[in-house]
């Protein structure tokens, strides 16, 4: 395997917290926080070693930082068996992690004007890519948008890197009203 290429690796969880509507989860993976490029995921194994779920789950990655030789943290909402046994994991419980998967955003060669727009969790892999445009000189715009106002991914974080931040909520809980071409015409 290349230096370059994903790792497989079981890693500690540093810690799991509630993020309004999401849990996040930092897990210390130095392999892959050395590859890591923005837009990329990390692929985990859920139910435990004798567990029936076989297919592993993909988290975009949401942080990168170089505490305990590096850290990586993805962040997702429970929507069936693997997410809820993911939000019960606990400090120093072992994750089996693969990763960095997935082609990582191009990125401008010159600086220039970039908005990002994202929803939901969908958005959780725009917040490394606006460090890296931020470092290139770029400024940054974000429009978020999600069902209700705690789906909002990272907001304060969005307000903090960014020169501009929009929201957006279906039922208007935060932000605009959006969501339809009707309500953005509106
Ligand atoms: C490249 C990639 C990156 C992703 N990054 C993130 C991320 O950063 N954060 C995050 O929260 N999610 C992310 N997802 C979605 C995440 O992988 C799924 O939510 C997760 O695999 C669900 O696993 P589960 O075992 O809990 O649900 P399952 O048991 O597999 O599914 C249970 C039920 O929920 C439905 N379901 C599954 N996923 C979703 C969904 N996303 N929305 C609505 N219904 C769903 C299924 O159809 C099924 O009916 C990403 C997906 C991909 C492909």
């Amino acid at each position: 395997m290349s230096d370059h290429g994903p790792v497989q690796t079981r890693c500690p969880v540093l810690n799991v917290r509630r993020v309004d509507a999401y849990y996040a989860i930092t897990v210390v993976a130095p392999g892959i926080a050395e590859r890591f490029r923005s837009g990329q995921f990390v692929s985990v194994a859920v139910g435990g070693d004798h567990s029936s779920t076989l297919l592993r789950r993909p988290f975009a990655i949401h942080d990168v930082k170089p505490d305990y030789g590096g850290t990586v943290e993805f962040l997702f909402a429970v929507r069936g068996t693997g997410t809820a046994w993911l939000a019960e994991r606990r400090s120093r419980d072992l994750l089996d992690v693969v990763g960095p998967l997935g082609r990582p955003f191009p990125l401008p060669r010159d600086p220039v004007n970039c908005v990002l727009v994202g929803g939901g969790s969908g958005s959780a892999p725009l917040f490394p890519l606006a460090q890296s445009l931020r470092r290139r000189g770029c400024r940054v715009d974000f429009v978020l948008g999600a069902a209700s106002a705690d789906r909002v991914f990272s907001a304060i974080t969005a307000r903090r890197v960014a020169e501009t931040a929009t929201f957006t909520t279906d039922d208007g809980s935060f932000g605009t009203r959006g969501g339809s071409p009707t309500s953005w015409a509106a």
